[in-house]
């Protein structure tokens, strides 16, 4: 293996041929491996199989948690999830099995009939838009694009977005209503905010008074090392300046118990609580309680959180470290044809190739048995300017399995480079 940025043309062709023969034998093995979706492993969800023999349902308040009502969630549970968010009982709201649910209706709210402080419903703006960090989440931004905003990208450094533009922009446009934000190991850079980009998401002066802050934290609990990441509440910050009523934070034990039936939960202002319930009321009349109940029972408070996610990570730290290990084997010595994200936590690698590669190398990947996220897809409108950005997801296949599929990946990433060169020189 050499630098290609310094190979010549017959160079880079014996190159290319020794690749696709390397190539080829992948394609003969029949692989049916996948790295799309951040999904927990079978082995991550066994951990969590006690949570079924949790059954007994009388809430430490007494009340039978089959029945309706309590609305903003069973009160353990609140207490649960402030103690997780690092807010009160009071700005929790425990929701279903999904929190992008959540953040739809909210979204969805705004859009029908707007927030206490909009102007007019958000439907009503015409050229409404959405601010979108990218690379980003897929489906964050597939919800704004379905009610007709306008994404906006906004560039990710790994201190969070590019607070100088966030700023500039919320304060010049009222038509832009909020900002998509994973705050912490993010989807799918892994970058945590930095406690600057925290302060200044708190403070900002925003042109719309219905801006809000979407400040997804899928990803709170979920360190990959022994350092326990924390960063300052953006909810307790934007007290500070009463903007508080701008934040509604998210989070789900998706990925700490089950993504199929898990609890979600909302922070957000008591005020913005109260006009919350009432447009959920007409909604719901309550959610699975019984769920929230065992869940509790089963995670106890924040500490039991942390306990059982260090059994995760023992499984996922392996997976992870077979992806860089890979990388750094067979991409490095190959010179500046790709770069990649250490995350400390989260579910995800993002791994830059050489602009105009990235649709190539997934396209690739499928043709030998390995499915990757679309090359683009955490862009918005899927379009990545550079078509550079492929996003990797370790965590759902065997150790056996991510070992082959970055294998392959890596073969891939070099013929794709190879084949530009080629295509550059001839040029
Ligand atoms: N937010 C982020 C950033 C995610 O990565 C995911 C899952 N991949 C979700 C939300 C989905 O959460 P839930 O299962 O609670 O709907």
């Amino acid at each position: 293996m050499a630098n290609y940025l310094a190979m010549n043309r017959d160079e880079l062709t014996a190159e290319k041929a020794a690749l696709e023969a390397e190539y080829k034998k992948f394609q003969a093995k029949g692989l049916k491996l996948n790295m799309a979706r951040g999904k927990p492993g079978p082995h991550q969800m066994d951990l969590a199989m006690d949570l079924l023999k949790m059954n007994d349902y009388t809430t430490d308040a007494g009340t039978d948690a089959r029945n309706y009502g309590e609305l903003e969630g069973l009160q353990e549970a609140r207490v649960l999830f402030a103690d997780v968010f690092g807010v009160k009982p009071e700005e929790v709201f425990v929701g279903g099995n999904s929190s992008l649910q959540l953040m739809y209706n909210l979204v969805n709210i705004g859009y029908v009939f707007g927030f206490p402080e909009s102007p007019c419903p958000w439907s009503q703006v015409e050229k409404r838009k959405f601010l979108c960090p990218v690379p980003g989440y897929d489906r964050h931004f597939a919800i704004t694009e379905e009610f007709g905003f306008e994404l906006v990208s906004v560039p990710m450094t790994p201190n969070g977005p590019d607070m100088d533009i966030v700023e500039k922009l919320v304060a010049e446009d009222p038509d832009i209503k909020g900002i998509w934000c994973v705050p912490q190991y993010s989807n799918p850079d892994g970058y945590t905010y930095s406690d600057e980009t925290i302060e200044r998401f708190a403070k900002m002066k925003t042109a719309a008074p219905d801006f809000k802050i979407f400040w997804d934290e899928a990803y709170i609990v979920h360190h990959l090392t022994d350092e326990i990441i924390e960063t300052p509440v953006l909810l307790n910050e934007s007290k500070k300046y009463g903007n508080e009523n701008r934040v509604f934070m998210f989070t789900s034990t998706s990925k700490i118990t089950f993504p199929g039936a898990g609890v979600s939960a909302i922070a957000c202002s008591e005020s913005s609580m109260k006009y919350i319930c009432k447009r959920f009321s007409v909604m719901i009349i309550s959610y699975d309680k019984m769920n929230q109940l065992r869940h509790v029972r089963f995670l106890k408070n924040k500490e039991g959180v942390l306990a059982h996610m260090a059994k995760h990570r023992r499984r996922l730290v392996p997976c992870f470290d077979a992806v860089k290990t890979a990388f750094k084997n067979n991409l490095i010595p190959c010179g500046d044809i790709a770069h990649w994200t250490d995350p400390k936590g989260g579910y995800f690698i993002s791994l830059y190739v050489m602009p105009g590669c990235a649709k190539r190398v997934a396209g690739l990947c499928k043709d030998a048995g390995l499915t990757l996220t679309g090359a683009g897809s955490a862009y918005p409108y899927h379009k990545d300017p550079q078509d550079s950005h492929l996003r990797i997801a370790p965590t759902y296949p065997s150790l056996d399995e991510v070992e082959t599929a970055s294998e392959l990946l890596c073969i891939c990433v070099r013929l794709a480079v190879a084949e530009k060169l080629l295509a550059d020189k001839a040029d």
